[in-house]
């Protein structure tokens, strides 16, 4: 028997979740996020979920080709751009739109030589200070790109630090519409967090939504609002099973560092997950973990392959009782991931992008 670790994709819950994020911002069209091989799920199990979207967004040549391969004939978009003048070869022979945030980009744009002009997404910098022009210099950029030949429809983007927390999206909002507003084209500003939180606002329904995130389960603004307050069901699932227990002392230790000491007997069981799983090595002692569908905690240091849980809940488990570390339990029972990320000091992004190569992945059944 292989050993009793796995990861389920559940194709139910994206399109699902994607649909919630239709009915925040009802009139934009949709860029389903699919960077990070779909944050993990893999591009080609997610696409069952997603293909209800009105297009993909990702960063990797690779990952466009392989969204053409599984026959999306819609708009694809390279978030980054491209990153070198050859990539524009591969932009008009699988037809990307790409995003335009330097001006190097205009450079290879202009010297490129295409029979078709080529759909661009002008980025600006409106305080996020990562990828865009400033506003002081988009408005040439804009005019620099609407001169060349090469260059079809642009359209004009931006991007928000701050749309699931307190410093919010109005100042970036303001930045973009005192450069911008007068400018023709579409505008795609919203991430899953602007179009959960800022959805219903007219300048950030506009014309193309982003949703990353919360297509794939996981609240953009968590612990404020969770995945229920939002509406959204996991898409993943990390499941293993209990391969021992043991019983407890007072006193006694469990795994490396003797971080945890049992006050009264108890008894605790070993997962067959570990850090070299993907599972989070920060997660301290009474991070959430489901047994059976009971949800308990962890005791102890994560190791590379096993983790301790406390059985004191679920007095029948034994080995091979099924443990949920995040998504879809036994009997209708639910983890969040962003439970778990919370206990280990980050966000349910990072846990679903780094499940590792050895846990086998599959759409569920
Ligand atoms: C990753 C990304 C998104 C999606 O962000 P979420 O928070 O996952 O919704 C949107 N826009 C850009 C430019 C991105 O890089």
């Amino acid at each position: 028997m292989p050993r009793p670790i796995e990861a389920l994709v559940h194709v139910d819950a994206l399109a699902h979740n994607l649909a919630r994020a239709r009915a925040a911002a009802p009139d934009a069209r949709l860029w389903a996020v699919v960077k990070a091989n779909a944050y993990g799920h893999g591009i080609a199990r997610a696409y069952e979920g997603l293909r209800g979207a009105d297009g993909f967004a990702l960063l990797d040549l690779a990952e466009a080709e392989r969204i053409r391969e599984l026959g999306w004939r819609g708009p694809v978009l390279l978030l980054e751009g491209c990153f070198e003048p050859r990539d524009l070869e591969l932009c008009s022979r699988l037809d990307l739109w790409h995003v335009v945030h330097c001006a190097e980009q205009i450079d290879w744009l202009a010297a490129h030589k295409t029979e078709r002009p080529q759909r661009v997404f002008l980025k600006m910098n409106s305080g996020m200070n990562r990828l865009g022009f400033v506003p002081g210099a988009f408005r040439a950029a804009y005019a620099r790109l609407a001169a060349l030949p090469q260059v079809d429809e642009i359209s004009l983007m931006t991007h928000f630090s701050d749309a699931d927390g307190a410093r919010g999206i109005a100042h970036q909002l303001a930045a973009f519409e005192a450069t911008a507003a007068d400018l023709p084209g579409e505008r795609s500003l919203a991430n899953s967090a602007a179009i959960l939180r800022h959805g219903l606002r007219t300048e950030v329904r506009n014309d193309w939504v982003r949703a990353g995130i919360l297509a794939y389960g996981s609240a953009p603004d968590f612990p404020a609002h969770d995945i229920r307050h939002w509406g959204l069901e996991p898409a993943m699932t990390l499941r293993s099973r209990l391969i021992a227990t043991q019983q407890l002392q007072p006193g006694d230790t469990v795994g490396y560092g003797s971080t945890y000491r049992a006050e009264q007997a108890m008894r605790i069981g070993i997962v067959a997950c570990g850090y070299a799983d993907g599972y989070p090595r920060h997660a301290g002692t009474d991070t959430p973990v489901l047994v059976d569908g009971v949800r308990t905690g962890t005791v102890g240091r994560v190791s590379m392959d096993m983790l301790a849980v406390d059985l004191t809940p679920v007095p029948d488990a034994g080995i091979g009782s099924e443990v949920t570390l995040w998504g879809r339990g036994p009997g209708g029972s639910l983890l969040a991931i962003d439970d778990v990320a919370l206990a280990a000091g980050t966000i349910g992004y990072e846990l679903m992008c780094a499940v590792a190569p050895r846990v086998p992945m599959r759409v569920a059944d």
